[in-house]
């Protein structure tokens, strides 16, 4: 039906309004896939060239060409910014899977083809980046996470410590330069990667010193270790009862140990000399944040990011830093906090640009996985504890059905079944009496489902967010849930199964962020240390690429625009030096991200 002439130099009125239409109507692209490659590379050059087209008045664009005006030559009009030629382009669209190069112009994939096929789109102006047969995928999603930056950037970050002592020695160095009395805090800490035997105490932290309060905080967010200056200046001691949330650890003796749990934390902020900051030192701090975990996320290969938790704050750093141009990845952010001052103003899903967009509003309902305290309908290995709930039916009921009827997408914390269930049974009821034809409201975290939740979700149309690096990652932490519960954990092969379009999701800081690390994790379901974990969860490496690209677009209803590799979406990709299918599936996460693009912009090259 559609005859590209090639040697005419021109198109026929007839088919330059054709492609508009395709243009327009992104499903009729469909069509190409009966297309040979070298005409599907012409078809995809005429598109962009029918892009600049249709931004003319209809009788520029039509019939009514003045006939005595050049006509433009083929290519015309189509030059590319830059090309990549040479690679190994797993594109992740399934009409064409696979190409060895590709155009981009405007910050758009144009063409996409052989590297023969594409130099036909360059010009002297264009710049030709040779891959050298590296992989190119598109750019990852991180459909769960909380960028903020700023204990990364301002704070000790203590991850990568193995031992109390080098944890001890980084806190002293700090102390050293820092006023007595005033705060001391490590971030980002795991209390089971630490190798000495003994856990972590006051004492330890004493050791770095006395004269300054110390925190070091758990990654999870759910606990907390202060040395005795801390303690004391709180007025924390041994006969201290706890408070109804929250836990003051203790020894088999009744002393203070320095953990202490949830609420409880609460006294140390009201304790102690901190580091005061005006609103515009404040904002500036944020803006400063956004810029480097932007860096950090994009050198993996991240190139959106769901922000599970916007805050007013967050949202401005967000805005600060694209003002700044520190903005290198996109956002779509879940609105915690100023949620009802937007959805008054009338904003709701969908608001804002390609790369900071409003999505859901976001709640939580239980506890923590890694941190052992999400809601189980059984509990967890040789103990009576069930875990815990943080929203009760009501409370869901009532926010759903809020955010629904004003056409918010919604996204609730649910780790546990019983959590799941409560969850559910909001989303069915709000969809059963005002329906909408593609609501998509989600499940954070998602993490431990049967067959009648699986069954739910999808009828529901319900996105979950399981994560993605957590059983390679956290593997010491699941046996407190015992083999026959991790079989339904993390459930990628589950949800793909029941037909659930699932993404993945880190939830950093809580989990690493890394993607490779995350497509190791779902593929392998070992832990670092080789131990599998639910082995009957395992996912393709093909089926874990969608899952991190295609998948996650869609989590964001952004699977027009992101998460292939295909002509008219966003130019968002990655080059790896390895394709993760040559590689020892236990290995991947070690293979080098050699660059990282979004919307057609550097984002990170290898150094
Ligand atoms: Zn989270």
């Amino acid at each position: 039906m559609l005859e590209l002439d090639a040697g005419a130099g021109c198109w026929s009125w007839m088919l330059e309004l054709e492609l508009v239409l395709v243009l327009v109507n992104p499903e009729l692209r469909g069509r190409m896939r009966r297309y040979t490659r070298g005409e599907f590379l012409s078809l995809s050059a005429i598109l962009a060239g029918a892009a600049s087209l249709a931004k003319l008045p209809f009788n520029r664009a039509g019939a009514q060409r003045p006939t005595t005006e050049p006509l433009p030559q083929r290519g015309a009009g189509i030059e590319a910014d830059f090309i990549v030629t040479n690679a190994r382009v797993l594109t992740m669209d399934a009409t064409q899977p696979r190409a060895e190069a590709f155009a981009v112009k405007d910050g758009r994939f144009l063409a996409i083809g052989t590297t023969a096929d594409i130099r036909n789109v360059a010009t002297q102006r264009t710049k030709v980046i040779d891959a050298g047969n590296m992989c190119v995928l598109p750019g990852f999603i991180d459909a769960h996470c909380h960028p903020s930056g700023v204990s990364e950037l301002f704070g000790v970050v203590v991850t990568s410590l193995k031992t109390k002592a080098e944890l001890v020695e980084a806190l002293r160095k700090k102390a050293a330069t820092t006023p007595p009395g005033f705060w001391v805090e490590g971030e980002l800490f795991d209390d089971t990667k630490l190798t000495d035997a003994a856990p972590l105490d006051r004492h330890d932290l004493d050791r770095a010193s006395t004269a300054h309060p110390i925190a070091v905080n758990h990654r999870g967010g759910h606990t907390s270790w202060y040395n005795s200056k801390a303690l004391e200046l709180a007025g924390i001691t041994r006969s201290t009862p706890d408070p109804e949330n929250g836990r003051f650890f203790r020894d088999s003796s009744g002393d203070l140990t320095g953990r202490v749990a949830e609420l409880a934390r609460g006294v140390f902020s009201r304790a102690g000399q901190r580091e005061r900051f005006t609103p515009e030192q404040q904002r500036d701090r944020s803006r400063q944040g956004m810029r480097h975990i932007s860096g950090l996320l994009t050198a993996t290969g991240l190139t959106t990011v769901h922000d599970a938790g916007a805050n007013g704050d967050r949202i401005r750093a967000y805005e600060d830093a694209r003002a700044n141009g520190e903005l290198k990845h996109r956002a779509y952010m879940m609105i915690r906090g100023p949620y009802e001052q937007l959805r008054t103003a009338g904003v709701y899903t969908g608001f804002g640009d390609e790369w900071i967009r409003v999505g859901g509003v976001k709640y939580a309902a239980d506890g923590s996985a890694s941190e052992r305290t999400m809601r189980m309908s059984t509990p967890y290995v040789g103990t009576n504890d069930y875990g815990i709930l943080t929203m009760t039916q009501q409370e869901i009921h009532e926010r759903v059905e809020d955010a629904h009827r004003n056409r918010w997408q919604v996204g609730i914390h649910a780790n546990g079944d019983v959590t799941i269930d409560m969850v559910l049974q909001a989303y069915e009821r709000v969809l059963k009496q005002w329906p909408h034809p593609d609501r998509r409201h989600r499940i954070e975290h998602c993490s431990l489902v049967n067959p009648d939740l699986l069954r739910r979700i999808k009828a529901a149309g319900v996105i979950p967010t399981p994560f993605w690096t957590y059983v390679y990652y956290h593997g010491e932490k699941w046996s407190q849930y015992g083999d026959e519960k991790l079989r339904w954990m993390f459930a990628h092969r589950s949800f793909l199964d029941t037909g659930i379009i699932v993404p993945g999701a880190s939830d950093y800081g809580p989990g690493p962020f890394e993607p490779l690390m995350a497509l190791q994790s779902m593929v392998t379901r070992r832990d670092y240390r080789g131990r599998e974990w639910g082995p009957n969860q395992k996912v393709t490496l093909d089926e874990a690429l969608k899952i991190a690209t295609v998948n996650g677009a869609y989590a964001s209803y952004e699977e027009k625009t992101k998460g292939s590799i295909s002509a008219g979406k966003y130019a968002d990709f990655v080059m790896l030096e390895k394709d993760p299918h040559d590689v020892d599936p236990g290995s991947i996460k070690d293979i080098r991200v050699m660059m990282t693009v979004v919307g057609g912009t550097t984002a990170h090259t290898a150094t």
